[in-house]
């Protein structure tokens, strides 16, 4: 650390923290005894507490957010001379570097061509729903408006955002809910077996006709979108299975129905390709996008949709309703896209994505490695520099390990110095899959690191 706040301020901090800040997801009771953790000062891939402990970060911020790394000082500087030229103006309007990232990021996104800009990856997709209902009423008289979803996947923390959460465990206590959502089964290959009548062939076929059995259940002219995680990330880091995105595909078409990823997640870079839908060769009509965009140094989230979603809200002008009647006061921040461009920049002169897709498989190698040590470790799955390790009770029978012991495992990392995650945090059974997205940056030491903190802390947990 650099100094800047001696031990009386740091006390100072600890103590404003205890008593005003409410830290999302969190328990407060022990805070009563322990210290809330702060995080004080980043640089490249490791980040210091207030006690001056240095840590590793597998996380990317906790989130999977931070995708080039802390203290990028480039980026500050773009930000820094934007806010002085110009901080915000409200998004009816354009702006120079709002016109300049969505140029960039359309050549990233071929059959794509519009951007919407907003806050937060839960209001991104809440505003994808938002066009789905809208094109609803203007052509289908209000029928084809409902919305799938998929179990344990996760598109934001609003009311309708959960709504079409597939993470139980984030939505108790939190309905009732919008109506018009309705989810479809997971596509988890480990989990089939717990999937009635799941094959033990083409499992991806089978697990994109479940979806179709959902729109012929519904009726297909009551469904307008499909929204899903191109690789499903705090339900379990669940890559898709072969088969299954071709067969999506072909379901979106034949029922007229909008394909929406959500790359809040994947987005920019993650995964090793622009965005997670593009390693499956499929074409969405809507795409939303958030913590990668820029890496968290400013918040910024897209929409991205087609000319044929587009050209739906501008076809008649005479028609007063006739637009998307939706607004986003800090979609009119400046500081979002001038930090877009340069993390998108970064990640180009850097080759980020190569190194996402070489590290990644190291990784991979790394993690499946300590399978034979730790029986434990049920499968190691994931796509680039976005890893997770499922822990059993029992190889044969798949029993998930009781999640007190998954979180031992993190807090042993965190001891040691390497933060890593855990999902589904509080279901008991689901929170069993260790999850692993350093920065994009991420080096064979920085991996070798991880791993091997992993490998000490599964040997003190389970022996
Ligand atoms: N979609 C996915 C796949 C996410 O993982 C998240 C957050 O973790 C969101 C949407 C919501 O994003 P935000 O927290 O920016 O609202």
């Amino acid at each position: 650390m650099d100094g800047n706040f001696n031990e009386n301020d740091i006390s100072r901090v600890v103590e404003a923290d205890r008593a005003h800040i409410w830290h999302h997801l969190s328990q407060h009771k022990p805070y009563e005894t322990t210290d809330p953790r702060i995080i004080v000062e980043g640089k490249g891939m490791k980040v210091w507490d207030q006690k001056g402990k240095e840590h590793l970060d597998a996380v990317s911020g906790g989130v999977w957010t931070v995708n080039v790394g802390y203290g990028r000082e480039r980026i500050a500087n773009a930000v820094r001379d934007q806010l002085i030229k110009l901080n915000y103006f409200a998004g009816s309007a354009g702006s120079i570097p709002g016109a300049m990232f969505a140029e960039r990021l359309i050549e990233k996104m071929p059959g794509l061509s519009r951007v919407y800009y907003c806050n937060s990856g839960s209001e991104a997709n809440e505003k994808a729903f938002k066009m789905v209902r809208q094109i609803a009423h203007k052509r289908y008289g209000g029928k084809k408006h409902k919305v799938l979803y998929r179990d344990r996947d996760y598109h934001g923390t609003t009311i309708t955002a959960l709504s079409a959460g597939g993470q139980d465990e984030r939505n108790a206590q939190y309905g009732p809910f919008t109506p018009g959502f309705v989810r479809v089964p997971h596509c988890l290959e480990y989990r089939a077996f717990e999937q009635e009548g799941a094959p033990r062939e083409n499992y991806g076929v089978w697990a994109a006709d479940q979806i179709e059995k959902v729109i012929i259940a519904e009726g297909p002219d009551t469904v307008g979108g499909l929204c899903l995680e191109p690789v499903t990330a705090g339900g379990g880091v669940i890559t898709p299975p072969d088969g299954y995105w071709e067969r999506v595909q072909e379901i979106c078409k034949k029922y007229d129905i909008l394909l929406h990823i959500d790359e809040v997640v994947c987005g920019v870079g993650r995964t090793g390709s622009w965005f997670g839908y593009q390693h499956y060769g499929i074409q969405p009509d809507m795409v939303t996008m958030a913590k990668g965009v820029a890496s968290g140094y400013a918040a910024i989230a897209c929409l991205v949709t087609n000319e044929k979603v587009f050209d739906m809200f501008k076809d008649d002008a005479s028609d007063p309703l006739n637009y998307f009647r939706d607004i986003s006061t800090f979609g009119g921040c400046t500081a979002g896209p001038a930090a877009a461009l340069e993390n998108l920049s970064i990640i180009e002169e850097e080759g980020l994505l190569d190194n996402t897709t070489e590290q990644g498989a190291y990784m991979l190698d790394c993690l499946g490695g300590l399978m034979d040590k730790h029986k434990t470790i049920g499968q190691v799955r994931g796509k680039g520099l976005f890893l997770g390790a499922e822990l059993v009770e029992d190889r044969d029978t798949r029993k998930p390990v009781d999640e007190k012991l998954a979180q031992a495992v993190v807090a042993d990392c965190m001891q040691q110095g390497v933060i890593i995650g855990v999902t589904n945090r509080s279901l008991p059974g689901k929170n069993n899959t260790l999850c692993f997205s350093p920065a994009l940056i991420a080096t064979k030491d920085d991996i070798d690191h991880i791993c091997d903190a992993v490998d000490g802390a599964m040997g003190r947990v389970f022996g």
